[in-house]
């Protein structure tokens, strides 16, 4: 049985990976400072015995005993990370020297969750691992792309000085129950304002992609990573290559919540990127990894999730 410690891990992605390594058979301390986690993710864990929960900011030093690292804390809706961007950037660089400074002391394996966002706005699609990206320094992004970027510098610099086993994973937008109804991203939007009735807000002309992977495909991959060959660094892209305009992603949810909703057209956000798709011949290789479930099933199983949520809490 391990100890392994999860930043982040009462958000969305985190409480699922919590689950995940409580039934492998682990005990698990989860830190997070609750700045868009929610207790009521991982409320079902606290009588957990194997389970711990620590309120800290991990842009403080932070001293405790544990056998593995996931590195997962950082908002990553843009609505949250430019809320207070300076404290995203911390999160980032003096959270990831942390976080690598404790696994350089006691020796341990760390996962850090890094991005898609390192290839900024693309000029090659789809996007592979040896692609250096185009993100903007200044914009109003560029405090969540380049603390993720820098984050990575870290993580490779603190392995080859210092010979710290790291595992760096590329994270391509990931959708699923627990994300954080208010977080602005397009997926927990789109499916709120259908519940509701609400006017679908389409940023821009609604014709930019993403490629959206549902959460257990990407849990399935991030444990797959941890556990990879000694000597696999990544980075490597987790997500699913199914390619979606947003338009098309809103008539699909609009269809399957049986909607009345409309089409609201917005402005897009400055450095919004137009398209995005990974490479996942790298997963597949290494890790014998692709996902498994396609958008409509997991599409069906996140609105089961925000229309129970909607009727037993006001948003
Ligand atoms: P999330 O916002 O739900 O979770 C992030 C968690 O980190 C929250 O619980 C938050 O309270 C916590 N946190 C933030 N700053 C902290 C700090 N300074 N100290 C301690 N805890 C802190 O987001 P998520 O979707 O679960 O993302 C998890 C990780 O995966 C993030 O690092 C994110 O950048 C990365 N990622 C996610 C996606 C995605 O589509 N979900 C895509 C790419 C990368
Ligand atoms: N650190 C931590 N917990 C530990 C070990 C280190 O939080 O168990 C922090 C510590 O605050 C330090 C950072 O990690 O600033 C980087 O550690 P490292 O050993 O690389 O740097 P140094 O201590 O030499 O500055
Ligand atoms: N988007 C949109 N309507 C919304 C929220 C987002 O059209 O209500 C668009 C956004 O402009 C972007 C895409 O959906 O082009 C994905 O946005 P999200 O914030 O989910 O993720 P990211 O831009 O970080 O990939």
């Amino acid at each position: 049985m391990k100890r392994i410690l999860v930043t982040g891990g009462s958000g969305f992605l985190g409480s699922h990976l919590c689950e995940r390594l409580l039934k492998e058979g682990n005990e698990v301390l989860c830190v997070d400072n609750l700045f868009t986690g929610r207790k009521n993710n991982i409320y079902h864990l606290l009588d957990n015995k194997s389970f711990e929960f620590m309120r800290h900011d991990i842009t403080f030093p932070m001293y405790v005993e544990v056998d593995e690292i996931y590195n997962l804390a950082c908002p990553a809706s843009p609505v949250h990370y430019q809320f207070d961007p300076v404290q995203t950037t911390k999160t980032s660089v003096i959270g990831a020297i942390n976080m690598l400074g404790l696994a350089k002391r006691l020796k341990i394996k760390i996962l850090q969750a890094s991005t898609s966002e390192v290839y900024g706005d693309p000029e090659i699609h789809p996007q592979p691992e040896s692609y250096k990206g185009s993100v903007s320094t200044t914009g109003i992004r560029a405090c969540y792309d380049e603390g993720k970027r820098c984050a990575e510098t870290l993580f490779f610099d603190y392995h080859r000085q210092h010979k710290v086993n790291i595992k760096v994973m590329r994270i391509f937008n990931t959708y699923g129950p627990r994300m954080h109804p208010n977080d602005g991203r397009v997926v927990s939007n789109f499916i709120v304002q259908a519940l509701q009735g609400e006017d679908i807000t389409i940023f821009g002309d609604g014709m930019q992609t993403r490629s959206f992977c549902y959460v257990d495909d990407n849990i399935e991959g991030m444990y797959r990573l941890m556990n990879s060959r000694d000597g696999f660094t990544g980075p490597v892209n987790i997500g699913n290559p199914g390619e979606f305009t947003m338009l098309a992603l809103a008539e699909n949810i609009i269809r399957l919540t049986n909607s009345k909703s409309k089409l609201k057209f917005l402005s897009l956000p400055q450095d919004d990127p137009m398209q995005r798709k990974p490479v996942i011949e790298l997963a597949k290789k290494e890790l014998d990894w692709e996902p498994k479930v396609n958008l409509e099933t997991g599409l069906v199983k996140t609105i089961a999730y925000f229309d129970d949520l909607l009727r037993k809490e006001t948003i």
